[in-house]
């Protein structure tokens, strides 16, 4: 019978924040396809993410080896073909993170499948996976078949939830990745200076936009809001055109999509383009002086006003109940 698997990649051991959310996807699929749940895990020294997929699958496939110990496109791509030749697989899922979006397409084409990207939805029609992602911004929702199996298809961050916890009864299967001759020479590797918690994982991120007027709120008010929170700060794309902060501040299609408990959008309007990037946010939070602007239409509580007082007030409301 044709089986639904989910690709969990842990380069040495280390997994993404959303890694299991897939797997939520993939159980609802399962289900109503009467068919199995099968977890692959591709990654040396991957033990805790074998566990953890132990209990939420009904069969895990660990490919281990030396050349899983850090990320390679062509390493990994390799592996999880490893993993599924000679499986009857009618779908393959992974996260939507950097590594998903690299290894999924390439590892539908070399299965002759059906490549699909950034699914926030599924459902079975007809006894057909039908499959959901937003498009041209959010403003739609296209819906999508694939032609050929497997779909290998990306799930997009905050779409769905990690199924919850059971007993660790699933059978491990374990292969050894075979040598792969990379097609790319890594000449040396260089961590960008990591300040505080990164974006795509933080559980509060309050987001600077035009609104704020200028880079000095990025490293005060909004800096000691989003810290106080335990969060991370972000931008719009106005803000980082304008040169306030870096690039990799940018929330959006074309910036990071986040997927946090709280979002709080502080003087940004709610562009389409913005929207994109926090549709895995659990609540919004919009302070905007503009009661018009369309940011408002997703906020659950919405402060209309200067940006400034109402920051500050949060600030020492946070401060005193510390
Ligand atoms: C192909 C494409 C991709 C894009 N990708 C992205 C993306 O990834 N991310 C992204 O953010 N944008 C993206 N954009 C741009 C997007 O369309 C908007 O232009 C951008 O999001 C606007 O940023 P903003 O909300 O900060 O600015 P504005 O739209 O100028 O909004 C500023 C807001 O601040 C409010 N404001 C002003 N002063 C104050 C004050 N003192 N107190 C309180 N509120 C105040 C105003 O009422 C207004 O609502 C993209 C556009 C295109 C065409």
């Amino acid at each position: 019978m044709a089986d639904v698997y989910v690709l969990i990649f842990a380069p040495g051991g280390a997994t993404a924040k959303a890694a299991l959310e897939p797997l939520g996807a993939g159980r609802g699929l399962a289900q109503a396809l009467n068919a199995k749940l099968v977890g692959v895990v591709v990654g040396a020294g991957a033990d805790a993410a074998v566990e953890a997929v132990r209990r939420r699958a009904d069969a895990v496939v660990h490919v281990s080896g030396d050349a899983l110990q850090s990320y390679d496109v062509d390493a990994f791509t390799a592996a999880a073909q490893q993993a599924l030749e000679g499986r009857d697989a009618r779908v393959v899922l992974a996260l939507a993170d950097s590594i998903g979006r690299e290894v999924a397409p390439r590892l539908a084409a070399r299965l002759g499948g059906s490549p699909l990207t950034e699914i926030s939805d599924v459902a079975v029609e007809d006894g057909r996976p039908v499959f959901s992602r937003p498009v041209f911004g959010g403003k739609a929702v296209a819906k999508l078949v694939g032609r050929r199996d497997p779909v290998v298809a990306t799930v997009k961050a905050g779409a769905f939830e990690a199924p919850a916890e059971g007993q660790a009864e699933a059978a491990v299967e374990t292969l050894t990745a075979a040598a792969v001759e990379p097609s790319v020479e890594v000449l040396g590797r260089e961590a960008a200076p990591q300040t505080g918690v990164p974006l795509d994982a933080a559980p509060v991120v309050v987001s600077g936009g035009r609104g704020v007027g200028g880079p000095e709120p990025f490293q005060n008010e909004l800096k000691q809001l989003a810290d106080l929170l335990g969060g991370a700060v972000g931008a719009s794309l106005a803000a980082v055109d304008a040169g306030w902060v870096p690039q990799s501040y940018q929330v959006g299609q074309t910036g990071t999509a986040v997927a946090p408990t709280v979002y709080i959008a502080v003087g940004i309007s709610g562009a389409s383009q913005h929207l994109a990037g926090i549709s895995g946010a659990k609540h919004v939070v919009a302070i905007n002086k503009d009661k018009e602007a369309p940011i408002f239409r997703v906020a659950e509580v919405g402060l209309v006003g200067e940006w400034k007082p109402i920051v500050d007030a949060l600030v020492k409301a946070l401060q005193a109940g510390k």
